[in-house]
């Protein structure tokens, strides 16, 4: 059962004068007379503002969190764990970019054999053959959705390991590792830290062997978090849950009035209930998240609306407190020229809908 309040409550709260929050630990060394045991005793391997970090991420996991410097280092070190020359790996087509750049500029040198599929169909074909499969849902940008629970039996019926990139949803608004998946990864960057100035990622794991390879994997390629990063991580999380909250109510406001709007097509948000994927959002998604997805006539028409509307910050990445929106057409993702991705923020929702009306009337 998810305590989302738990970690809150992890420091030294018996000593008089202790700091109520964690301290950053900056050591690249400890204190270590005598024979090594399992103290602290180099900064590569063990930190103690990680520690914190990860103390809180598993409590939110239910599982054995393990912290990496960014989203794509997760990913990374979820992928070597699983896989070895000549494994081949599933992914989906039109998930997060560098994904698939890692394993086709990267993991194919090595004889991992690459293959993909759209989110939309992608327990069709089944998963025989597969040493890892890597999924996203919702998909990001076209917000399709995976049955996780069926994925993960399948994949674990064929003998694979089966990963989810939860970065859209967070563990507050969806849980791979409940729904029977092996590997959560995520890219805390996003929602967790919540103020867009702070990379960071967490891969975590139910089977302690899994959970252990994770760790030796950081340690043996160096892939580790400044503690810096990792404190204003965990601070992000003290409040993510209110956020969360606030961005998920607003964005249900928002997709049920831009879906109205004479500008608006193809509006994609799984809480709608005539989103394709509500009543699989419904049964296996907590929230219904922070992204909608949605079409203009054109690229200008979205370059226009993007930078016009007050309250939106033209900028990749999302989950952060401030909204922002951008074109996604511009990175090549294969999506209508005129798709706008929109990352709802804690604004009021009703100065919010007012700027992006404003903007969408203007068009
Ligand atoms: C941002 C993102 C990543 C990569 O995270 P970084 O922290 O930027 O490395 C991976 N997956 C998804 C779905 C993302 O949105």
């Amino acid at each position: 059962m998810i305590k989302p309040g738990a970690f809150l409550h992890q420091r030294d709260t018996t000593t008089k004068g202790a700091p109520l929050t964690h301290p950053v630990v900056h050591a690249a060394t400890y204190h270590l007379p005598g024979d090594p045991d399992d103290s602290r005793h180099y900064g590569r391997p063990r930190n103690a503002t990680w520690e914190a970090l990860e103390a809180a991420l598993s409590d939110l996991e239910a599982a054995d969190a393990v912290v990496f410097p960014s989203g794509m280092a997760a990913i990374s070190a979820a992928l070597m764990v699983s896989l070895k020359a000549g494994a081949r790996l599933l992914l989906p087509e039109d998930g997060y970019y560098m994904s698939r750049r890692l394993a086709d500029d990267w993991l194919a040198r090595f004889g991992v054999q690459v293959e993909t599929r759209a989110t939309a169909r992608f327990t069709e074909g089944g998963f025989a053959g597969f040493d890892a499969v890597l999924v996203e849902s919702p998909s990001n940008p076209g917000l399709d959705l995976v049955d996780l629970a069926a994925l993960a039996r399948e994949v674990r019926a064929a003998g694979g390991i089966s990963i989810t990139d939860n970065t859209t949803m967070t563990p507050l608004g969806q849980r791979p590792l409940d729904l029977g998946i092996d590997i959560c990864v995520a890219s805390d960057t996003k929602a967790p830290g919540g103020h867009s100035d702070t990379l960071m990622g967490h891969a975590a794991a139910r089977d302690p062997q899994i959970a252990q390879s994770l760790r030796d994997w950081r340690n043996a390629s160096g892939a580790i978090p400044g503690p810096q990063e990792a404190w204003q991580t965990l601070r992000g999380l003290e409040t993510l849950e209110l956020r969360l909250d606030r961005m998920s109510a607003t964005a249900l406001t928002l997709a049920e009035r831009l879906q109205t709007h004479p500008s608006v097509s193809a509006l994609r948000y799984p809480g709608l209930p005539t989103d394709p994927s509500h009543a699989l959002a419904k049964a296996q998604m907590r929230s219904f998240g922070t992204l909608i997805g949605f079409n203009l006539s054109s690229a200008d028409a979205a370059e226009q609306f993007i930078n016009t509307c007050p309250l939106l910050r033209a900028a990749t990445s999302f989950g952060g407190v401030h909204s922002s929106a951008e074109r996604r057409g511009r990175w090549g993702d294969a999506v209508a020229p005129g798709f706008v991705r929109l990352s709802v923020g804690i604004e009021p929702a009703d100065e919010l809908w007012e700027a992006i009306k404003t903007a969408l009337d203007a068009l």
